[in-house]
């Protein structure tokens, strides 16, 4: 079905197809796994997550395999509206120390502080064209309550050392080309790039480094053999001493302890054609990214062509490609009063994977596997830190090295039901927006 609206000078697209299939310099050509290979780690899944750990283990001179079900970013990373957040989601960094305890609060707020820093120094270091704008994040207050604990929020990074601080409502106003917040917290380590640009980017850095990456090969099967792993895809098989699940969603498929372990949250994003210069006066005219913290929830950045991004989550009521269309309108319009007619280029739909916690999780499967947990919608940075992490374990043996300690997964209780909570409580916040 060919999309309606105009198209711009980076490629027409098919319905679904994001702005970064038309904007991100071309992967590297994997082949598919075929027949059989041996090496030391087996990473499952060319996410963020898995490209990096991958990646790390390979500069360490550590042999690894990456088994892509299709192609390098073609999940949530490659959907994602690529904004670089160190932020919690729900926490703050003394409300993470009453909930998980001081020295482990504090760990995790260090790890979630610096990964943007991460990821940007991690695409300069290899040279990876993924559009990087390190021009700050921003979580503005749509209340003044909100407002409120944000400026304690700022204090709180700041004294751990963080470039973070508080923009009152004037500024946020001018910031954001919006008069709807009481004001923001800015991350200015923060930002966007181009996620899929950065995958295929890590990936390629990867290869160079002695990884082999095999893509559309979706793993079939796990079965625990002679003190390894041996991974059956369609046409290979892979045997490997250690196992690093990255597959999101897909965990729950690769290994019974993942099963219902996460909940599915669909989400539209969406991008206009490139603006006019008047239009980008109108919107984030100095840069930066936001997501705010309405329970249906404003997200926007632009790239360097000029494309403003933003996305929502899926509701019961707005269905069917043309609804998605007006529903993308109807909230530029909402949030950017001043932006004249802006035209939808690219719309596609993406699946987020959460968890209860709304924290980065890894599992520790037993027998040598590891499972990384991290989606819950915002997980670039977060999934970035963690895979370099998580290959300085493997390569040391060091579980120090971990920012999250490993635990045992827990599958959600009533997960059947649950698994719908994500979709209705976003209609519920659909209706009251
Ligand atoms: C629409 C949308 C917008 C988002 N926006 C942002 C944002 O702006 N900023 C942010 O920080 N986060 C955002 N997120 C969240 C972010 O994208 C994720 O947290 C992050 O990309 C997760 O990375 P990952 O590597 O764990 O998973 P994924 O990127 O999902 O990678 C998992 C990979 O495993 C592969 N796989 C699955 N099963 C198998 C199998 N059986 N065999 C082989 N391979 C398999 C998949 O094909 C996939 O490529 C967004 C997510 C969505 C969906």
């Amino acid at each position: 079905m060919p999309r309606t609206g105009a198209s711009d000078a980076h490629g027409a697209q098919a319905p679904d197809q994001s702005l970064w299939l038309s904007t991100a310099p071309a992967g590297a050509t994997l082949p598919p796994l075929r027949g059989h290979v041996e090496t030391e780690v087996l990473v499952i899944g060319a996410g963020v997550a898995g490209a990096t750990t991958a990646l790390h283990l390979a500069e360490r001179g550590i042999q690894v395999a990456v088994v892509e079900a299709g192609e390098p970013g073609c999940g949530a990373t490659g959907q994602s509206g690529g904004l670089i957040a160190p932020d919690y989601i729900r926490h703050s960094p003394e409300t993470i120390c009453t909930a998980l305890g001081t020295e482990a609060g504090e760990r995790l707020t260090r790890m979630i502080g610096r990964s943007a820093q991460t990821v940007f120094d991690l695409v300069e270091r290899h040279a990876i064209d993924c559009d990087p704008r390190q021009d700050g994040f921003y979580t503005p207050a749509h209340t003044e309550a909100l407002a409120q604990d944000q400026r304690q929020y700022a204090e709180q990074w700041r004294t751990r050392g963080y470039d973070v601080d508080f923009v009152e409502a004037e500024a946020s106003a001018r910031l954001f080309g919006s008069p709807r917040y009481a004001g923001a917290l800015q991350f200015r380590t923060g930002g966007s790039l181009n996620p899929l640009a950065y995958v295929r980017g890590l990936i390629r850095s990867a290869l160079d480094s002695g990884a082999k990456v095999f893509a559309n090969s979706r793993v079939k099967s796990l079965t625990r053999q002679a003190g390894g792993w041996i991974c059956r895809t369609r046409e290979g098989t892979i045997r490997a001493r250690r196992l690093v699940l990255a597959a999101n969603g897909g965990n729950a498929a690769l290994h019974p302890a993942m099963e219902r372990t996460s909940l599915p949250l669909h989400v539209v994003q969406f991008a206009t054609s490139p603006l006019s210069s008047d239009q980008r006066q109108a919107t984030l005219p100095e840069g930066g990214a936001f997501t705010d913290k309405r329970p249906y929830l404003f997200t926007a950045r632009t790239d360097r062509h000029g494309h403003l991004i933003s996305g929502y989550p899926t509701t019961f009521f707005v269905r069917g490609d043309r609804a998605r269309r007006r529903e993308a309108e109807r909230r530029l319009r909402q949030n950017f009063a001043a932006l004249p007619a802006p035209d939808i280029g690219h719309i596609w739909r993406g699946l987020a994977w959460v968890n209860t916690s709304f924290l980065p999780e890894i599992y520790d499967l037993g027998d040598d596997a590891i499972a990384i947990q991290a989606c819950n919608g915002r997980g670039i940075a977060t999934n970035t830190a963690l895979g370099v992490e998580l290959a300085e374990m493997l390569a040391t043996g060091e579980r120090e090295a971990l920012s999250v300690q490993p635990r045992s997964p827990q599958p959600i209780r009533f997960h059947a039901a649950a698994a719908m909570m994500p979709k209705l409580l976003m209609s519920l916040a659909y209706l009251s927006d």
